[in-house]
């Protein structure tokens, strides 16, 4: 199999495990600089050039480009994918992971538990937009917010007017949710490839926080999902369109709930935690996709590089 990774970073622990796993299984893999592809559009054909060579089609492209270039490495990805090359998590979907508030809806409409949300616009209405969602604790959390930063928990109906009038003040985008408590600051990490949960791992919170994020303090475990997590996992992967996907869970009295879905899970805590090969997981996962280890045929693909 010929694969592709999208990233601006060779050394990045993700990057580097996903082409230590494609070599040592007999795979040609090339680490392509979103930021140094360009390519042409026709109706005629698609072509794409790398530093100044042709770039033929791959077998697989696997997308690990961050926010600020989620743009240009989008399009790039399609590109790709238009080329012939299989995309596990195809560029619809990547871009569509980002935006936290529509998988919401996408995971709601499919009967997928979660924290109940509410969001909204006009100041005027933030009495009536907490009243629909019930009295606090209510946790808000600003959607451009990573790794448990802008995220927070307000126990009094006046904190949560407050927090969500200062935000209002910033021009933030943001929503609230009811708080899970019984979940007890520990949330479960599920790694999926394809329809299954390769991996799993427990964080929680340090003493006094509710945010399990390992960048705040949080610690991790192996956990075992049980097979309602896993299939609750897999599905919220599946209506997001990922097939590469770190979900989130929370334990709640009316069982899981999905926090997130992330379309670009790091690799190294999880590898550290279970101690699983999930790079192998994944590119075994790619392998069988694509077939045979010949390329697929492309869609009216421009290899001349023109
Ligand atoms: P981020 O995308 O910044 O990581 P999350 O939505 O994952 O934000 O929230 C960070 C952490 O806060 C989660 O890992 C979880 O431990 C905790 N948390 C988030 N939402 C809730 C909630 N509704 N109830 C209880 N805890 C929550």
């Amino acid at each position: 199999m010929k694969l592709a990774i999208l990233s601006r970073n060779t050394k990045l622990y993700s990057t580097r495990r996903l082409v230590e796993a494609a070599r040592t299984r007999g795979h040609t893999v090339r680490v392509l600089d979103p930021l140094r592809c360009y390519m042409r559009i026709s109706s005629e054909g698609f072509s794409l050039r790398y530093k100044g060579r042709p770039i033929e089609a791959f077998d697989a492209v696997i997308p690990r480009f961050g926010t600020s270039v989620a743009r240009y490495g989008n399009a790039v990805l399609h590109q790709l994918e238009l080329m012939g090359s299989f995309a596990p998590n195809p560029s619809a979907a990547f871009a569509r992971a980002r935006d936290k508030l529509r998988c919401q809806q996408l995971l709601a409409a499919e009967g997928i538990g979660l924290p109940v949300t509410v969001f909204g616009d006009n100041p005027d209405d933030t009495d009536d937009l907490l009243a629909m969602l019930g009295p606090p604790p209510h946790v808000i959390k600003l959607n451009e917010g990573m790794q448990g930063a802008g995220v927070m928990l307000t126990e009094k109906p006046s904190a949560s007017r407050g927090a969500v009038e200062a935000l209002r003040g910033l021009y933030a985008n943001f929503l609230v949710q009811e708080f899970i408590a019984e979940a007890q600051g520990a949330d479960l990490r599920c790694f999926v490839v394809g329809d299954q949960v390769i991996g799993a791992m427990q964080r929680q919170a340090p003493a006094g926080d509710f945010r399990s994020n390992l960048h705040r303090g949080g610690s991790a475990t192996a956990a075992v999902a049980t097979e309602e997590e896993q299939a609750v996992a897999v599905r919220a992967a599946q209506v997001v369109g990922l097939g590469i996907a770190g979900v989130d869970l929370i334990r709640s009295a009316r069982g899981p709930l999905v926090l997130e879905v992330n379309a670009s899970p790091g690799l190294e805590g999880i590898e550290a935690v279970t101690g699983q090969d999930i790079a192998g997981g994944i590119v075994e996962h790619l392998a069988a996709r694509v077939g045979t280890g010949r390329p697929r045929r492309a869609r009216r693909h421009i290899s001349n590089g023109t």
